[in-house]
């Protein structure tokens, strides 16, 4: 998922006139968000059946997953009353070594039923710049469970955590190593008005979450344990892969975009259809719908074969869905470029109406992502293509590596963050991110801005942390330092091949931060591997930084004098610069970065010391303590310094990157 301004997360939303847009965009965007007030639109009417995908499932013949979750869903979407009626058939098989005695379930949509869900407490009732509207709660009832074909067992179930985000089925046999079960469920769900991701929006509907999920089992062999966390505001989702077989009974007047591909489409004559999607290899299966959507598409081809893109959108949005089909196209080709080749043949990205992006936009799901960023900020830069190449990007780091988001939300997000400078590098080249009120940054320089250096681990759950902004701030932003910093140690080429190597090593399956610090070991090199291992215990197990600074720089006549420290606690080798008055310069290349440096200079006109003038340490907290400037220089610069800092924080401000 994406990340919002730091500060900007808890914002609250405004309602206006029945229909509610993005507090950040109020005093800028009045006329796209009421043009997509429900109610100023045409009524809707039947649209054209749609055209079942003539590209076949690629992995048909041989899985690529273990596939231990499967699902048959059939369910039915009450566009009135936003309600779903679904009966489930999963098909689970015990791939541990031990015998398992209970199934526990996610029932997410039950985080929006109250005020006091652990989802509700954590975050106040907010979500990013989404408020929960208690006039619309959300919420999933099981009503019918039947193992193996068994008798109803729903009384038996039980809520083991503090809410009712989990539902435990208790077995009457335990299922042996190898063995497998069928679960059939039937459920109802109410989506809430849309928050964290999920719900309506006028007619829109983004349907994430929605049924229930049973956990992931993991462990050594004899020993796996259940990793089933009721719904946590800073958290995100564990699953296993499976096929999911899903048939949404929708209303004719509606388009539905859906994980997967469509392989039927019926119309029962009586205002409604049936759109049965199938999706393989994947751990989760989400779906929009929306009365007034359209689409554009194109297709991207790797050494797999080709990929369909299709961006779904209202009318009103077309400019923004060309670029965010050009977004998604290059990031597919750049990630299959770099790690390994995107495994499915479509990739859908739905563009939620501008009411209800801050809600549901910048989402990711295999082979569907919900993206954002379109109206008045999109002229800043790439602003909508961050989004979408962040989410596509999670197709892989989440989608196909399926690290666990509750445990290890930085392997996905962070980790993600930094390949997504990459793929914008290779999509948009040298084309500034952010270029607006005369400033332009790069996205590298825009990462640097974002972080908050709040004194966290990144390498620990991500409910531990207390506010979102510093889940956020280590998640995000410094575990994406923490590796551009790598990367000019070792070489782009060698951190990107160890990427390569974890992604072909652990597709479909669920690696683990030690398994991608295994990998960056690997390819170091012995020359380096000792410091990947302490860099890595520094910044990422104890979430330290490097703190450069030019702590004294005094000349007299024929000398000066510089002092040079490190205030952080990571280390980096890095240079110091020393610029001269006549244009000439000197530098200081063997500083381990981490003993404070005396510099005596037998010259009196040095007029200024840089530290790290190569940008070497990314994750470096100083800012502009790396440089010291004498003279005349100080006040222009110090001022220069000032109007680039007031710029770039209203610059984010509004993005909301
Ligand atoms: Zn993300």
């Amino acid at each position: 998922m994406g990340r919002r301004a730091r500060g900007g997360m808890d914002r609250a939303r405004m309602t206006i006139g029945g229909c509610r847009r993005p507090a950040r965009w109020a005093a800028v965007a009045a006329g796209i968000a009421a043009a997509s007030c429900h109610g100023e639109r045409p009524a809707p009417s039947p649209r054209p059946l749609p055209a079942v995908d003539a590209l076949p499932s690629r992995h048909r013949v041989e899985p690529e997953s273990p596939r231990i979750a499967n699902y048959r869903i059939d369910a039915r979407y009450d566009a009135v009353a936003h309600t779903i009626d679904g009966r489930m058939d999963l098909t689970w098989r015990n791939a541990g070594a031990s015998p398992v005695d209970r199934l526990p379930f996610h029932l997410y949509m039950n985080a929006f039923a109250a005020r006091d869900t652990v989802f509700m407490r954590e975050s106040h009732g907010a979500h990013r710049d989404a408020r929960a509207d208690w006039s619309h709660p959300g919420w999933i009832e099981v009503d019918a469970i039947a193992i193996d074909g068994g008798d109803d067992v729903r009384d038996r179930a039980v809520f083991p955590a503090e809410d009712r985000t989990v539902l435990e089925v208790p077995l009457a046999a335990a299922i042996p190593p190898g063995g497998a079960v069928t679960v059939a469920m039937s459920f109802r769900v109410q989506l809430p008005r849309a928050v964290a991701r999920t719900g309506f929006e006028g007619d829109f509907a983004m349907v994430g979450q929605w049924f229930p999920k049973i956990g992931v089992r993991t462990g050594p062999p004899g020993d796996e344990r259940w990793h089933c966390e009721p719904f946590h505001a800073n958290s995100e989702f564990f699953a296993d892969f499976g096929v999911y077989d899903v048939s949404l009974r929708v209303p004719a007047t509606h388009v539905v975009a859906a994980s997967g591909v469509l392989l039927d489409a019926v119309d029962h004559g009586d205002g409604t259809r049936t759109l049965r999607y199938r999706a393989e290899d994947v751990h989760d299966f989400a779906w929009a719908i929306d009365p007034y959507f359209e689409f554009v598409e194109g297709t991207v081809t790797t050494e797999r074969g080709p990929v369909r893109v299709r961006v779904y959108h209202r009318p009103d949005q077309r400019a923004f869905a060309q670029r965010h089909l050009r977004a998604a196209i290059g990031a597919i080709d750049a990630y299959s470029a770099l790690f390994v080749p995107y495994p499915w043949t479509t990739m859908t990205v739905v563009d939620p109406p501008p009411d209800a992006a801050d809600a549901t936009g910048g989402m990711e799901y295999p082979t569907l992502v919900t993206t954002a960023g379109d109206g008045p900020a999109a002229d800043l830069g790439l602003v909508p293509e961050f989004v979408t190449v962040h989410e596509v990007g999670h197709n892989w780091f989440q989608g196909i590596l399926a690290s666990n988001e509750v445990d290890e939300a930085w392997l996905d997000e962070g980790v993600n963050q930094y390949t997504n400078g990459l793929a914008i590098e290779r999509i948009y080249g040298s084309r500034p991110a952010i270029d607006a009120f005369g400033v332009r940054l790069n996205y590298r320089q825009l990462t640097w801005l974002q972080a908050g250096w709040f004194p966290a681990p990144i390498a620990q759950p991500s409910y531990r942390y207390p506010l979102a902004s510093w889940y956020g701030d280590a998640t995000y932003v410094r575990t994406a330092l923490a590796l551009q910093t790598l990367e000019r140690v070792l070489g782009r080429d060698r951190v990107v091949a160890a990427l390569a190597d974890y992604a072909r090593e652990w597709a479909f399956r669920h690696p683990t931060g030690d398994d991608l610090f295994a990998a960056l070991e690997r390819h170091a090199g012995p020359d380096h591997a000792a410091f990947v291992r302490e860099f890595v215990d520094a910044a990422f197990r104890r979430g330290g930084a490097a703190d450069l600074r030019v702590e004294h720089f005094a000349c007299e006549r024929d000398t000066c004098d510089v002092v040079v420290a490190n205030r952080g606690d990571v280390a980096v080798p890095c240079s110091i610069s020393i610029e001269f008055a006549d244009g000439t310069s000197s530098r200081v290349d063997d500083w381990d970065g981490r003993s404070t440096l005396d510099l005596h200079i037998d010259r009196g006109d040095a007029v200024r010391v840089d530290v790290d003038p190569d940008g070497r340490v990314a994750l470096d907290r100083s800012g502009p303590a790396r440089s010291k400037t004498r003279g005349a220089d100080r006040a222009a610069a110090r001022a220069a310094g000032a109007r680039a800092q007031f710029w770039t924080q209203t610059v984010l401000g509004v993005v909301g990157l």
